[in-house]
């Protein structure tokens, strides 16, 4: 690891006191980026720890809305999430990721940040465009199982990692963030992550100095929920696949419904293709196929990761149609599908 300057932060106000932000990294839980430290695939010139920052350790709810500190663990977050039936679906994909030792660790700004898990971004001997711009991509022509299929460009095909963000996705999070100058911005997490296009060192809309100081999640009836993640292991394993579906029927009809999904795009997979299919009309095996295939269309394999155009078209039907049978059997239920009834 390459030394580095240290600035422990206890306030988002204090981040005006930081000389500059040339090279800088926050640390929150630090559990993804001391690992790349490690490996020298991070090496900040100055780190501006987080963990003093105990005023973004808070969960807020309003008539209208949650408000989730950053620094909230990713296991508080997951038992308040399972208390309210609106939020249930991000309990399910926050308790589907790492293990309680990590889950306790992690926060809710980094686990939002956490980098791709592409074995060639880890391995510094092997081309990679994210970790060094312009060198290549050894991932097209090697082992891609892991990798997506939906966004990808001729510069990277990795996946995006994170559990929780395809659940904020479903739910319309906003991220509040503040920047050395005071200025906050309020952006969707639908809008937060970008496209690799011929930039994939650039994941996200974030400038260097913006720190993420919370996230909001708009309060609404949202039905039945689910989160399924198809993956290797039943745990300590990302996702292969995964969907986040939040369903209301109105007898027949999808009265509304949310779509994202993980594991197959390289930043959480809002289906707004599928979703605008769906919403309004009858339920059939018809339409939730032509849906997935919508959705599908501009799906790319890279050889090893073939597999996952039917796996999500498959995982996707069989979500939203299991959502739609147990909303029929449940007409009151709210909330996830394995909740309290
Ligand atoms: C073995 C293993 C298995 C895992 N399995 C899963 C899994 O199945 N699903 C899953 O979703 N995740 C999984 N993870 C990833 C884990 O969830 C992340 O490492 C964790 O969420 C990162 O949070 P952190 O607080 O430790 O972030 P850090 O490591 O501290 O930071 C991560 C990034 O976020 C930035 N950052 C942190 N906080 C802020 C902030 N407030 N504002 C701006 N930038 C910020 C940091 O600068 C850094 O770039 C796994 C990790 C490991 C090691
Ligand atoms: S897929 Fe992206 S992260 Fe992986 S090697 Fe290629 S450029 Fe690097």
């Amino acid at each position: 690891m390459k030394p580095f300057a240290l600035h422990r932060l206890k306030n988002d106000k204090q981040l005006s006191s930081i000389p500059h932000f040339s090279s800088s990294k926050f640390l929150a839980g630090g559990t993804n980026l001391v690992d790349l430290m490690k490996y020298q695939i991070e090496e900040p010139e100055q780190l501006i720890d987080l963990s003093a920052w105990h005023d973004a350790n808070y969960i807020n709810e309003t008539d209208t809305a949650y408000e989730i500190g950053a620094m909230v663990t990713n296991t508080e977050l997951a038992n308040f999430a399972y208390s309210r039936s609106d939020l249930s679906l991000l309990s399910q994909a926050l308790l589907s990721g790492a293990t309680v030792q990590l889950r306790n660790r992690a926060t809710t700004g980094g686990n939002l940040l956490q980098r791709t898990r592409c074995y060639y971004f880890y391995d510094t001997a092997k081309s990679c465009n994210k970790r060094e711009p312009g060198s290549g991509c050894a991932a097209m022509e090697g082992y891609n199982r892991n990798h997506a299929i939906l966004g990808t460009s001729k510069h990277c095909i990795a996946s995006h990692p994170s559990d929780m963000a395809v659940a904020m996705t479903a739910l319309d999070a906003t991220v509040h963030t503040r920047n050395r100058a005071g200025e906050v911005r309020a952006i969707p997490v639908r809008n937060l992550y970008q496209l690799p296009e011929d930039t994939p060192e650039q994941e996200t809309c974030l400038q260097e100095d913006e720190l993420i100081v919370a996230v909001t999640i708009p309060k609404k009836e949202r039905g039945v929920h689910l989160y399924r993640k198809v993956r290797d292991r039943s745990s300590y394993a990302f996702a292969l696949v995964s969907v986040a579906c939040t369903l209301q029927m109105d007898d027949h009809a999808i009265a509304s419904i949310s779509l994202a999904f993980g594991g197959v795009g390289v930043k959480p997979w809002h289906a707004i293709k599928a979703e605008g299919l769906l919403q309004g009309n009858t339920l059939s095996d018809d339409l939730l196929e032509q849906a997935a295939q919508a959705e599908i269309a501009d799906a790319t394999g890279f050889g090893h990761n073939d597999f996952k155009i039917p796996l999500l078209v498959n995982t996707m039907k069989n979500v939203v149609s299991t959502l739609a049978q147990f909303q029929q059997d449940h007409p009151t239920h709210q909330g996830a599908m394995y909740g309290q009834r």
